[in-house]
């Protein structure tokens, strides 16, 4: 088999994977009209591929899906991608190891975003897949607002990141805009923004009950984090 051939073969199945991971986020109820966006990498050939901006998710197919490179120029589609592409490539530049983002505006996560407040890790639901909060980013100034900004938003993640490994914590709420979520591939960061919005839910009615309530201890974060995750995991069928 030529590379041509596998080279092919291997994005089609990029946007075969793109294409599902979109129509999961409108079905799961993540992404309401045309809010949200979801993309894959194929990082051998350093090629994106992201939903085509303002199509309705009833209107997509692999076929119609906008690839580009990582520095935004379309390679294939007569559409124009998502506006948020310029965010979704400067995560990828910047975390090496994922192979996937998703955008949304679900309803909790985005009232925390809206609200200013990471979401703290109440519970071991979100240990399981989070290894601390839910950050946030800082607000942006006038003129990252003004010029590039979906680049600058890319970037005030990425800040926010410093230190942080985005494979312990795979997503961050933008400050009164909505969460971004990334995972190995484009069906992990979906999964991610669903568990987002879960914990977002959680936390919501967990400090309505309880105003007073502190994140759970880091031995017990820990032990639910490394259990799924961590170089011993043990948690599901090997
Ligand atoms: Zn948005």
């Amino acid at each position: 088999m030529s590379t041509k051939k596998s080279g092919k073969s291997s994005l089609t199945a990029l946007r075969n994977a793109v294409c599902r991971a979109n129509i999961e986020l409108y079905k799961r109820g993540l992404a309401h009209f045309t809010f949200g966006n979801a993309s894959g990498i194929d990082r051998e050939r350093g090629l994106v591929v992201i939903k085509p901006s303002g199509v309705p998710y009833s209107k997509l197919t692999p076929a119609n899906l906008v690839m580009t490179d990582l520095d935004g120029n379309i390679v294939s589609s007569k559409l124009k991608p998502s506006s948020d592409l310029p965010t979704h490539l400067v995560l990828y530049k910047a975390f090496k190891d994922i192979g996937g983002v998703a955008h949304t505006h679900s309803q909790y996560a985005t009232a925390w975003a809206q609200a200013w407040r990471e979401i703290p890790c109440l519970g071991t639901t979100h240990a399981d897949y989070f290894d601390g909060s839910v950050p946030i980013t800082r607000a942006m100034d006038r003129a990252e607002i003004v010029a590039d900004y979906e680049a600058n938003t890319g970037k005030a993640i990425v800040r926010r990141f410093e230190g942080l490994d985005p494979l312990k914590r795979p997503g961050v709420l933008v400050g009164a805009h909505a969460p971004f979520a990334w995972g190995r591939d484009v069906a992990a960061a979906v999964e991610m923004a669903a568990i987002i919005e879960e914990v977002a839910t959680l936390a919501h009615h967990t400090i309505a009950v309880n105003p007073n309530v502190q994140p759970i201890p880091d031995v017990l974060r820990e032990k639910h984090f490394n259990r799924k995750h961590g170089p011993g995991a043990y948690y599901g069928q090997r």
